[in-house]
């Protein structure tokens, strides 16, 4: 398999990538590098609706309080934004999410949506202990100029809480606080990690990888090999 961009002038190997996984288990991080090597773009909702947020409009003005709590954003408003995500031209060739089903009903959604268009969807699970996700989550932190993410405790920057590439003073997300990552954890607990037993009943193509303690580059090799075992599977 090439070790970097498999997407050169290539049809993805994968339509419907799932990445699924408790809060700091490397979703996000490994959703922007597999988009560059396979070529399909990240759908991450969490983005998006920091997006909407940002720009101060009703949605945003709805879903911050939620989000600053720790708590999930109602199904219909996250499914209806991922449906009008996916219709853009850039997801025809396929596409990454990144934070999406997080509830049975999201998964439902997403079921539909794509056996109306005959695409098969492949989950990988990122498998991290609670202990790493608590390290990773209270040392993340954020440029908020360019977006590149730090870790205090494997990804530090040069200089201490300033962004190696624009000198920017890094921030810690608001839901990064102890109390929110608990309360991120439980949700996580409660209504995302029993979808593992959903897709499993349901038949869907779902890959368990040890995402503990890889760096993101090896992890993303990983990820790449059984993604490419997987398609020459079916
Ligand atoms: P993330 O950046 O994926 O960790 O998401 C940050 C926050 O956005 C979550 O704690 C939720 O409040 C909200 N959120 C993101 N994705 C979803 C989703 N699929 N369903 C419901 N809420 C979501």
């Amino acid at each position: 398999m090439p070790e970097q961009d498999l997407s050169a002038g290539k049809r993805s190997p994968v339509q419907a990538l799932v990445l699924f996984g408790p809060p700091g288990s490397g979703k996000g991080t490994q959703a922007k590098l597999l988009m560059q090597c396979l070529g399909i773009p990240q759908i991450s909702t969490g983005d998006m609706l920091r997006e909407h947020i940002t720009a101060g409009n009703v949605l945003g003005q709805e879903v911050s309080g939620i989000m600053r709590s720790g708590a999930l954003v109602a199904d219909e408003k996250v499914n209806a934004l991922v449906e009008e995500r996916l219709a853009k031209p850039d997801c025809a060739k396929g596409f990454i999410l990144d934070g999406y089903p997080r509830t049975q009903q999201q998964a439902e959604a997403l079921g539909r949506w794509l056996v109306r268009r005959d695409i098969a969807e492949l989950v990988i699970h990122l498998i991290v202990d609670y202990n790493s996700l608590i390290t990773r989550l209270t040392g993340r932190r954020q440029c908020p100029h360019c977006g590149t993410l730090y870790n205090l405790f494997s990804k530090a920057p040069k200089q201490d809480e300033v962004c190696d590439l624009d000198g920017t003073k890094l921030i810690i997300r608001e839901d990064d606080s102890a109390a929110v990552i608990k309360e991120r954890l439980d949700a996580y607990d409660r209504q995302t990690q029993p979808l593992i037993a959903y897709f499993r009943n349901q038949g869907r193509r779902l890959l368990e990888l040890d995402a503990s303690s890889d760096p993101p580059p090896v992890l993303m090799k990983k990820i790449c090999s059984a993604i490419q075992d997987n398609a020459r599977e079916r």
